[in-house]
């Protein structure tokens, strides 16, 4: 199992939420001009509108940015794990644990794709699969 942290739902990411349960990675966009709206805001920093609404992404995208988080002294049986920030294909930016690579073989602009981890007890969150080496040539 990862270190990745048991989320609970709050009513700013139940809906969120609702999508990773169902296998989708929403991101607020405006239904004004289409614009991908991420971190989540009231209104779109684009246009104005308060018209913004999770929307489903493709949930693939390139590392634009990773940082290696070491396990806590004592917890031997656990790897390190690398957390990346990801600008997905439709232009945001987000967070989420890198899984399928090493701390050593991730490098920015490698591709990854979405997948759910459901850590017991826990909601569905992203985590995001570095892409075989096909996709991603040296
Ligand atoms: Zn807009």
């Amino acid at each position: 199992m990862t270190t990745v942290g048991v989320m609970q739902r709050d009513t700013a990411s139940a809906e969120f939420f609702a999508g990773t349960a169902r296998g989708e990675l929403l991101v607020k966009q405006c239904g004004s001009c289409r614009h991908w709206i991420a971190p989540p805001v009231l209104y779109c920093p684009a246009c104005g509108s308060a018209d913004v609404a999770w929307t489903a992404t493709a949930g693939t995208g390139a590392i634009a940015s990773w940082s290696v988080v070491h396990p806590r002294r004592g917890l031997t049986s656990q790897s390190p794990t690398v957390i990346g920030i990801v600008e997905l294909d439709e232009g945001p930016w987000v967070f989420g644990q890198l899984v399928g690579t090493t701390p050593g073989s991730v490098t920015s602009g490698q591709r990854v794709a979405v997948e759910f981890a459901r850590p017991e007890g826990g909601e569905a969150i992203p985590v995001f699969r570095v892409q075989a080496d096909a996709e991603n040539p040296t």
